[in-house]
């Protein structure tokens, strides 16, 4: 369809009539997802809340598993505030943005602790329970509680841009559309509102070549009239990632041990294990300084190739030094040696490693 036979549609402005289309489409299309429920069943504010924290920044299709696996060993809110943290973050590693698992941990012991031991239901209780932002505690109150809230994620924020052509770019837009996807918001049946645009921008608004013929909301939507859906939103150019550099020692035992070591609690990857390395810096240090702070004394070796990774602000890329030691192996003070242990290589694979450090790991003994 063209451009010019689109202005010729006409233009229904979004409003009840664009909510109610929305939600019939909603009832026939939804996602099959394992933290929803069928209709007329209360959903349970623990799964939702589980399933909205891993869903930050992660895709449904990873989140899954993670989901049904820290269902099954942690059924209810108790018992995962029962769970030691290091269970926590080895159950989490791989799916990265590691504070959300020390605040889920958090959360679960905080939402015990009231007298009630339940989620509180509103917008403001939820967000001011750990790791619970404006985002998150609007979604919660809306699906798990059916409260009039408006959570605004990607998929939201598309298709508002698109519904009412809104040209400014993010983020400076996201004021507006948060302001203008609250006017949409029914009085009944938020949660499934919220639920029914997640999944329209998930399957038919997508951020490239929407599919506006299969679309409910087709004669609402002003961005399609004028034939700039395409455009919409508009961004930013974004800044360059900068780069940062280290080199990881990695010690194998003769007895088939590995050193790994604690990072610490605050920070990036905080809590989770590492492969010692130097700092990460904006420039490569010469190896042999970088030699002086190896681990533990022995015949270091560089492996060939190098380690990359994408961190949300910035890309890593580090060299790893390998050395293979006898069990009697003292370590030195560079390795700081009350935060490392040895750890089984047939143990690796339950360890809260970052996948990064899981890279490391591949790379150093894919040949050991
Ligand atoms: Fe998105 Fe197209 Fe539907 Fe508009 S008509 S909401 S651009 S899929």
């Amino acid at each position: 369809m063209t451009a010019v036979a689109r202005r010729q549609l006409p233009l229904r402005p979004a409003g009840p009539d664009t909510v109610a289309a929305l939600l019939d489409w909603y009832d026939s299309e939804k996602r099959d997802l394992p933290w929803r429920v069928r209709k007329g069943r209360r959903p349970d504010p623990y799964r939702v809340w589980l399933s909205e924290i891993m869903l930050q920044q992660t895709v449904v299709k990873a989140v899954i598993p993670y989901y049904e696996r820290f269902l099954g060993r942690w059924p209810t809110v108790a018992d995962l505030a029962a769970a030691s943290l290091d269970d926590v973050l080895a159950m989490w590693a791989g799916l990265g943005y590691y504070s959300r698992a020390r605040n889920l941990h958090k959360c679960a012991q905080a939402v015990t602790q009231r007298s009630d031991g339940k989620f509180p239901r509103t917008e403001r209780e939820l967000a001011s329970l750990p790791g619970i932002g404006p985002y998150t505690a609007a979604a919660i109150a809306a699906i798990a509680f059916n409260e009039k809230a408006t959570p605004v994620d990607g998929n939201i924020e598309r298709v508002t841009a698109r519904l009412f052509a809104v040209k400014t770019p993010l983020p400076a837009a996201k004021r507006e559309l948060r302001r203008l996807a609250a006017t949409l918001t029914p009085d009944r049946r938020a949660g499934d509102f919220a639920q029914a645009m997640m999944d329209l921008g998930a399957t038919v608004c997508s951020p490239r070549r929407p599919s506006c013929l299969m679309c409910p909301l087709q004669s609402d939507c002003a961005a399609h009239a004028k034939g700039i859906e395409e455009q919409l939103p508009a961004r930013m150019a974004k800044q360059e990632r900068p780069s940062r550099y280290g080199i990881a020692f990695l010690a194998l035992r003769e007895d088939g041990h590995v050193l790994l070591r604690k990072r610490p609690e605050a920070g990036l990857l905080g809590g989770m294990l590492e492969v010692p390395s130097t700092e990460w810096q904006d420039e490569w240090l010469p190896p042999d300084l970088a030699l002086g702070a190896a681990p533990v004394r022995g015949d270091w070796w560089p492996v060939p190739g190098s380690v990359q990774h994408t961190f949300t602000h910035f890309k890593l890329e580090l060299l790893v030094y390998l050395a293979i030691v006898p069990a009697s192996a003292a370590l030195t003070f560079w390795a700081e040696p009350d935060r490392c242990q040895w750890i089984a290589r047939r143990d690796l694979h339950a360890a809260a490693l970052p996948t990064v450090m899981r890279k490391v790991l591949q790379h150093a003994l894919k040949e050991q």
